[in-house]
């Protein structure tokens, strides 16, 4: 419908994908611990105290009674250490009593303020005992010591926690990078894994020669593509994808997703981001996987949602990163987005994510290889039709088709059965449907046929009239806002248009407006994005490129400046009529092939509503089929454009 290369906005994700290490999970483990801990050390303090104050079986007397001890000559000796005076008596179980003094005097003095004399004194024992014993420093450390040590202990043991969970308050500025190491046979994941998406594999197989044979393309002088971004709605298998790049080469996989980058501290992500590199430089050849790049790169200065430095640091030096390698660092850089209409233009310029692989929501053949491939591992009984379910889940990514195996094991495992059947897997498809994720996309009977018909009328009035470009591949598979998608190869890369094709690619893409009012009698949202593209095209032709034989040979140019345009009321209402007039002759024209070739529309539409996707080979044979003769197919150029 609109010539849109917008993939699904960002849909709630279902299955992360991502190769995450156990995360999180230690969460209660944690918790549980840390207080345990904590009532641990406790119970050392209080024994600590203890120690230090507990020794006190000998009873403790005042100073006075001190003094009167010694008077009555019952004191046989006393031990002074520091402001501590241990007393021993003269009855015959040598009792022993403690008392203080004030730390200013000495114990004589203190003796006398009482009244002691001297010759009273001289009969007790009198012994200074210094300060150095245990006690002594621990009496005066260990009130410094006891927290110091708690510190020290509860650092260790955060940042032993920390190594072990996914926690990183203490680790930031390392890389978070997930490894997935080439030999773990568990985490390995394959092209054989990933169904469908031809194309795409195709496109990974070129990466995957290269990070099996550096030498070969090296020694050749070969670039090769430092980054690859990733494109596709979510679910329809990019991380998996880059995974099987990596399981395929053999090398190791470092995984980050950019949201993680972004979440802790300024200046964190871009320090992150270094380290990542670092360590994959080493392991090279490896492949960095940059999951949800849009997270980061989203274009700079739109000044939507305000400036974030943290983001744009972490962007920048992903960018510096990916410039500072050398040709020969066989670190290749992949990243994926559902997003890539908002990407900011510097990642994709040549020399950083300059290669773009797009996944689209599989078909119904690739549909029933992805079920295939989730049937693996799981009984299915003998009536179980993997073909049927394909039929049934148009709109359904791989993720949901995943989910719908499992779905259905789940509701056998419930019943105790030990097969899978068909029933469940039909039950399956509505709880994937109905599901907290409901997919919007999914066409109804009736909008299904409306699309067949709207694409079919692109394709065919495009095959028709002979300015317009031929038909590379045309799709009742929703993307973005549209319904579905016809893609055009031009013969060359166009520099020059022509007034006629102009009015061809014009009724081309007034081909699937018109083909609903044909068909159904009325119009639906669906042209919309296909008539501002009829009408911009229109206006360049009357404004920019004199092509109007009202106005002449003259050239205004579209962009409009502050305020006033660079022409006169009486102009601009002669150009609307101009506008106006190659529209209609544009839908003329379109009405006209489609009249002529009611049959050929049908026969589209109705392939499409049963295939869903019809590549140019098969719509040739249909043109064929229907007295049309396809153009031909040599020169063309590279670039697909949808309409
Ligand atoms: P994305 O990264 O595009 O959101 P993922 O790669 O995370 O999607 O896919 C999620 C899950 O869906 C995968 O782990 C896999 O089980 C399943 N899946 C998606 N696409 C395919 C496919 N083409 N073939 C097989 N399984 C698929
Ligand atoms: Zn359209
Ligand atoms: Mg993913």
């Amino acid at each position: 419908m609109a010539p849109t290369t917008k993939q699904k906005s960002p849909a709630p994700k279902k299955q992360g994908g991502a190769p995450k290490a156990p995360q999180k999970k230690k969460g209660a483990g944690f918790t549980g611990n840390f207080i345990s801990t904590i009532l641990v050390l406790l119970l050392m303090m209080s024994a600590f105290t203890f120690f230090i104050t507990g020794h006190k079986d000998p009873e403790e007397i005042a100073i006075s009674q001190v003094a009167a001890d010694v008077k009555a000559g019952t004191v046989s000796a006393i031990v002074v250490s520091g402001n501590d005076l241990s007393l021993t008596y003269t009855d015959d179980a040598k009792t022993e009593k403690v008392s203080r003094k004030d730390s200013a005097t000495s114990l004589p003095e203190v003796l006398a303020v009482y009244g002691v004399t001297p010759q009273e004194l001289a009969k007790v024992e009198i012994g200074i005992q210094g300060e150095s014993g245990f006690r002594f420093w621990f009496g005066t450390l260990a009130p410094l010591l006891i927290p110091i040590i708690f510190l020290v202990f509860l650092f260790w043991f955060l940042t032993r926690q920390v190594r072990g969970s996914g926690m990183q308050a203490f680790t930031f500025g390392q890389s978070k990078a997930r490894m997935i190491d080439p030999t773990d046979t568990a985490q390995r994941v394959t092209f054989a894994d990933v169904a469908g998406a031809r194309e795409a594999k195709e496109e990974l197989l070129e990466i995957v020669d290269f990070l099996k044979n550096p030498k070969k393309f090296l020694d050749i002088g070969a670039r090769i593509p430092k980054g690859i971004i990733l494109m596709g709605s979510p679910g329809t298998g990019k991380t998996l994808l880059a995974r099987a790049v990596a399981g395929e080469a053999g090398v190791p996989f470092f995984s980050v997703s950019a949201s993680e980058f972004v979440e802790m501290f300024v200046g964190v992500g871009a320090s992150r981001v270094r380290d990542t590199f670092q360590v994959a430089k080493k392991a090279a050849p490896s492949i960095i996987f940059v999951d949800e790049i849009d997270a980061v790169g989203r274009a700079r200065g739109t000044g939507v949602g305000g400036g974030n430095d943290e983001r744009e640091q972490t962007l920048n030096q992903i960018l510096v990163e990916m410039d500072g390698f050398e040709p020969n660092e066989k670190v290749v850089v992949m990243a994926a987005t559902n997003r890539p209409d908002v990407l900011d233009p510097a990642l994709l310029r040549p020399g950083r994510f300059d290669r773009r692989v797009t996944i689209d929501l599989p078909d119904r053949r690739d549909r029933e290889e992805i079920l295939k491939v989730h049937a693996r591992k799981k009984p299915l009984g003998p009536d179980t039709n993997l073909i049927v379910i394909a039929e049934r889940t148009p709109g359904f990514s791989g993720a949901d088709l995943a989910n719908l195996m499992n779905e259905g094991a789940i509701l056998a495992a419930r019943e105790n059965r030990t097969e899978i059947t068909q029933y469940d897997l039909i039950r399956s498809i509505e709880k994937v449907l109905l599901g907290p994720e409901r997919r919007s996309h999914l066409l109804s009977k009736k909008e299904k046929e409306i699309t067949a018909y709207h694409e079919a009328g692109h394709a065919l009035v495009s095959s028709v009239l002979p300015h317009a470009d031929p038909v590379h591949k045309i799709s009742i598979i929703s993307r973005g806002s549209a319904g579905g998608y016809t893609m055009k190869l031009p013969f060359e890369d166009k520099r020059l248009h022509s007034k006629k094709s102009f009015i061809d690619d014009m009724a081309a893409a007034l081909g699937g407006y018109v083909a609903e009012e044909e068909i159904f009698g009325d119009i639906t949202t669906g042209p919309h994005g296909d008539l501002s593209v009829v009408v911009s095209i229109a206006r360049d032709m009357v404004a920019r490129y004199g092509m109007s034989d009202m106005l002449g040979p003259v050239a205004f140019g579209s962009e409009r400046a502050f305020g006033a345009e660079p022409y006169s009321q009486d102009v601009a209402a002669k150009m609307d009529a101009e506008v106006s007039r190659l529209v209609s002759l544009a839908k003329d024209k379109a009405r006209e092939a489609i009249h002529t070739h009611r049959g050929a529309l049908d026969a589209i539409a109705l392939k499409l509503i049963e295939v869903e996707t019809v590549e140019r080979e098969d719509f040739e044979k249909l043109l064929v089929a229907n007295g049309i003769t396809p153009k031909k197919a040599e020169e063309q150029a590279a670039v697909p454009k949808a309409a």
